[in-house]
């Protein structure tokens, strides 16, 4: 017997080609069928249409083409068991050796935006995963191609011999029960925004059910620590590329996400250096340079192996004072040439293109907790001064307003308890992470005297209420003269009055950015 090949595919690039070398140089016959079969027939080669040899008739539109025991039994029967092989005898049912089927494009339909609900479940192909799903089952004695990109591989496989084919049967077979896992779960995440029932969180736009179907993109020397082993998942190489450096670690990659995120909230020319995900020191200016400066003057100490982000191209000039500090990772839209060079004699250090800030808009983030997962909306929310309110007799002055909107970009993106003192388009202060709101004040305070810079007359910046006047007034004391809160602590009313005793201005957002 010739050995038998089933070709449906949806995709019908490069398959003629597949087909015809199937059947010149290995002398397979093909099975095939409707729109598959005419293109191979129309290129000369001799086919059989599935609805010959089943006795069945495509029907129903297609919906019903290959799903028949003559082609299951083809693709499920055991080669080494005679009562497999003796009931396959009894009814009729022929070999069948290799599979190449690619579905229909169900993904690509809910991509489109004028698709109706009616195109997406049209589009939901059931004979093709069942015949992948079958012939990876039995990928002992069957090839499974479901992906064009492995044409070219299977037929060398084939001219390499029995050993090869076996061993690329094997790693086939795996990529077919992804490509299928990833297809219904394409459709599972498209119908929970549809059909979930109204209180199991479909009104929540979120899933009722998790499929995180992501591929590994990297194998990380290690995680957090040494002995945690960890990888990367996903197209993050899709947003940022690697132009130098050693190989991203797991912690590089978290503190050049939490880099992106904060610098993404600055449309003005803004850089950032952070530290294990916290800000160091933050500046706005026309001039990069000068960005660095004031945003490095904030704290000369942290940056030392730190990361470094701006929204804007980094010329010679900058490249050549960031190029003397030792520093992991440096992120900006673009590099000029000659910055590229100076950087390159740094030949560990990690030069990343940011391809768009943007894209981290409408993310989600998971996190994981004892028995699963937590999953939230990103806290994307744009800040909006409309939103805000002055609590106190006395206004912001215009200084201040600048100071407080720039300070409070910043302490978004601090780890709570998180306490910026600012000053206009640039930081003076940052104090995070600590259990208490007024322990973050202390070392923000602290900072901004080890490095110097003056709190008389800066703002404060919380993340979170003040649950008591006593933050404020250790603010107030240090010298500063404006507070950006979102307010809503019961004591609200004594902190104002706080506020108000040392004429202080104070402005609360109504939206807190907790960020644990
Ligand atoms: P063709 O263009 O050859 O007519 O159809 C190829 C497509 O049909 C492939 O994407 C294949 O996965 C799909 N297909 C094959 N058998 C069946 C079936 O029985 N039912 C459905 N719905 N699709 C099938």
């Amino acid at each position: 017997m010739p050995k038998q090949a089933l070709i449906s595919v949806s995709d019908k690039a490069g398959v003629v080609d597949f087909a015809t070398a199937l059947v010149k140089e290995h002398d397979y016959v093909i099975l095939s069928t409707g729109g598959t079969a005419k293109i191979l027939a129309e290129a000369g080669l001799p086919v059989t249409e599935v609805g010959d040899y089943t006795g069945f008739p495509e029907m129903m539109e297609g919906r019903i083409k290959t799903l028949h025991p003559k082609i299951h039994g083809g693709l499920l029967c055991r080669r080494d068991k005679e009562d497999h092989l003796a009931q396959a005898k009894e009814h009729g049912i022929d070999m069948i050796d290799l599979v190449c089927v690619n579905l229909y494009p169900f993904e690509a339909t809910v991509a489109r935006r004028d698709a109706t609900f009616e195109d997406a479940i049209e589009n939901i192909d059931i004979g093709g995963p069942s015949m992948l799903r079958s012939a990876a089952k039995n990928h002992a004695s069957v090839s499974v191609v479901s992906d064009p990109a492995d044409y070219d591989r299977v037929l060398a496989a084939m001219k390499e011999g029995d050993e090869a084919l076996t061993t690329l049967r094997r790693e086939l077979a795996l990529k077919t029960f992804q490509r299928t896992a990833a297809y219904d779960a394409a459709i599972s995440n498209y119908l929970d925004g549809k059909l979930a029932p109204e209180l199991e969180g479909g009104t929540l736009g979120l899933p009722t059910q998790l499929n995180i179907n992501l591929k590994r993109a990297q194998s990380l020397r290690y995680g957090e620590n040494p002995h945690q082993k960890a990888a990367l998942y996903g197209r993050f190489h899709e947003c940022f590329e690697q132009l130098q450096g050693k190989e991203l670690s797991y912690n590089n990659l978290i503190d050049i996400t939490a880099a992106a995120y904060l610098i993404g909230e600055f449309e003005k020319p803004t850089l950032a250096i952070l530290k294990h995900t916290n800000p160091c020191g933050v500046a706005s200016h026309m001039n990069l340079t000068t960005a660095w400066e004031q945003a490095f003057a904030t704290d000369q100490q942290a940056p030392f192996g730190g990361i470094i982000v701006m929204n804007r191209t980094l010329d010679a000039e900058l490249a050549t004072i960031i190029s003397k500090i030792f520093c992991e990772v440096i992120i900006a839209p673009d590099f000029t040439a000659e910055a590229r060079e100076i950087m390159a004699k740094k030949k560990n250090l990690r030069l990343m293109i940011a391809r768009d800030w943007m894209r981290a808009e409408s993310l989600q983030e998971v996190k994981s907790v004892i028995g699963g997962v937590l999953l939230q909306d990103r806290d994307s929310k744009r800040i909006d001064p409309r939103e805000f309110k002055v609590v106190t007799k006395r206004k912001p002055t215009e200084e201040e307003w600048a100071a407080l909107l720039f300070g409070w970009r910043v302490v978004k993106h601090v780890k709570s308890n998180a306490i910026v003192y600012a000053a206009p388009e640039r930081t003076i202060g940052v104090g995070a992470g600590q259990m208490s709101r007024v322990d973050s004040s202390k070392i923000a305070v602290w900072k901004a005297g080890e490095a110097g810079l003056p709190l008389d007359g800066s703002v404060v910046c919380s993340d979170a209420f003040f649950p008591f006047p006593d933050g404020l007034i250790a603010a107030a004391e240090a010298g500063a003269k404006a507070a950006i809160q979102p307010g809503g602590s019961v004591k609200d009313a004594e902190v104002i009055a706080a506020a108000d005793e040392r004429d202080m201005a104070m402005v609360f957002t109504g939206t807190r950015h907790f960020k644990h």
